[in-house]
């Protein structure tokens, strides 16, 4: 079957990009050899999403270290990459039909984290926690491939007529989102969104649905806040590229007369920007709350350790999403018929499949390339 895969050594990682679009071995369950094989399914992919994590093992950001240590853990010298899935199931282990009820034919997405079950986190209901946990496409094969072998305990059933399959194979970063927006409460509240990069957008997507007032988009990058305001954004404020660590006083100013002189309620920082980190941070009024999501590598420093004290900020970090409670509320949000966030998502942040879908088997590394690089989200269609 075809794959997209990295399969450098991990002294080349430095001094190469993008993955390898070739032949692989199809996975197979077979119970009699790998009892385990009995909770697992084979799904097709139907339409994939390429993640911001992708993005990152293709010009060699990150994740190298997680990726090289689990292949050298499975004695194998290339990983599938890709998580955001739809597809359909083909084949499925015995207690994968008994327990879960899958059949071939179901249409399902995915959880990417995988838990254990069996850690203090799994038990208490934190499984997005999980301490053993595993990443599709990253410590495990991953979907960008004509076949994916994955366990049934991970798979979200997917109506195809109620949710359009471009858009449900991207209910898993959507779903960063909708955890990032379910921390706090947002009803009637002022927020600001620092870096409209993908799950930016789509957070002011939910926090709309989820009620906030006002939001604020605030980017360096043009193009991010041109598609935060036909989201809805009630502004934008556009920052000069990072200046260092301290907060941008003029964001901060700017915002703080935007919101009865004293900031917003909830702040989220998507970026990962340090400097972003310390705008939020007093930008935000006291008493509120700054959600954490963006992260660069590196150490980061808090100018306004203090502020966060004195004035009693709270700060959450999110990752992952909870399972699957997360799934429910990104489903009904994909669902309602009040806030059309598929057609806004399909519109806007895919550009009505403009330049954005790319079939897979046609994959040409360099228009490719070039799209991750201009659209905030590519989707593979098989
Ligand atoms: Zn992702
Ligand atoms: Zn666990």
């Amino acid at each position: 079957m075809k794959a997209l895969v990295l399969d450098i050594r991990p002294e080349e990682w430095d001094f190469t990009t993008g993955l390898n679009f070739t032949d692989v071995l199809e996975p197979k369950l077979d119970e009699s050899k790998e009892p385990a094989d009995g909770s697992k399914v084979i799904i097709q992919p139907l339409y994939t999403g390429f993640c911001g994590s992708d993005k990152s093992i293709w010009f060699r950001h990150a994740f190298k270290d997680l990726i090289f240590n689990s292949l050298s853990m499975n004695g194998s010298g290339r990983r599938i990459c890709g998580h955001e899935l739809l597809g359909e199931i083909v084949e499925v282990g015995s207690y994968s039909a008994k327990v879960y009820g899958y059949r071939k034919g179901d249409i399902v997405s995915t959880e990417s984290h995988i838990f254990c079950g069996r850690c203090h986190q799994c038990k208490i209901g934190d499984a997005h926690v999980c301490s053993n946990h595993l990443i599709i496409g990253i410590s495990i094969d991953g979907c960008f491939a004509d076949y994916v072998k994955l366990p049934a305990k991970e798979l979200w059933k997917t109506d195809p007529d109620k949710i359009r399959p471009e858009v449900a194979a991207v209910q898993e970063p959507l779903g960063n989102a909708v955890h990032a927006c379910s921390r706090v409460d947002l009803r009637g509240r002022t927020v600001a969104v620092f870096g409209c990069g993908t799950i930016g957008l789509f957070t002011i997507l939910v926090a709309r649905a989820m009620g906030a007032t006002t939001i604020i988009g605030v980017d360096s990058n043009e193009k991010n806040l041109k598609l935060a305001e036909q989201l809805g954004v009630d502004e934008v404020f556009r920052v000069s590229a990072d200046m260092g660590v301290e907060p941008n006083s003029e964001i901060v100013e700017a915002i703080r007369k935007r919101c009865f002189g004293e900031g917003v309620d909830v702040a989220f920082e998507m970026s990962g920007s340090n400097q972003a980190l310390n705008t939020a941070l007093s930008a935000t009024r006291a008493g509120g709350d700054i959600i954490l999501f963006g992260l660069s590598a590196g150490d980061y420093t808090l100018t306004n350790f203090q502020e966060i004290i004195m004035y009693g900020k709270s700060m959450h970090s999110v990752v992952g999403r909870k399972v699957f409670q997360t799934w429910y509320t990104t489903s009904n949000l994909l669902t309602s018929s009040g806030h059309n966030l598929q057609d806004k998502i399909y519109d806007i942040i895919l550009n009505k499949g403009e330049g954005t879908v790319f079939p897979f088997h046609q994959f040409d590394r360099d228009s490719f390339e070039k799209a991750i690089q201009e659209h905030p989200k590519i989707v593979f269609k098989y």
